[in-house]
């Protein structure tokens, strides 16, 4: 197991942007097609915008057209928490990053082969770095 960040609420303040506090940290969502990666399309690595776990690669990216980054595929599907999500009338599964417990958005079964998987997530939770980095 990998240790896990843990932070009080005031430190997370300090560390992230106010918009990435309300999507990390308050399970927020940020508004369909305004997100810096939804049409990113560079290769490489997208890590937690949190605390820098490597959670998806560039190639497992796709457009889904919902208005989010989306991967059909975890880079590690140990490092995504996967809890049932309640809220809003609506049975979903909410991916967390498992080493900081960080928002990043949700996974639905309707993505394209070869997982049928689609985790959709919020640019604010995803920090890209290049392949060559
Ligand atoms: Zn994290």
């Amino acid at each position: 197991m990998e240790e896990k960040i843990k932070k009080t609420d005031a430190e997370w303040k300090a560390e992230l942007t106010p918009e990435q506090y309300d999507v990390l940290r308050k399970k927020g969502t940020e508004r369909p097609f305004t997100g810096k990666y939804n049409i990113h399309k560079e290769k490489g690595m997208y890590v937690c915008a949190g605390c820098g776990s490597p959670l998806f690669s560039s190639d497992t990216k796709f457009d889904s057209g919902c208005g989010w980054p989306s991967f059909f595929e975890a880079l590690d599907k140990e490092k995504i928490k996967e809890v049932r999500d309640l809220s809003f009338g609506m049975v979903r599964i909410e991916i967390l990053c498992a080493k900081c417990d960080g928002h990043l958005g949700h996974v639905f079964d309707d993505g394209p082969k070869p997982t049928g998987l689609r985790y959709c997530v919020n640019s604010l939770s995803l920090e890209f770095t290049s392949k060559e980095q």
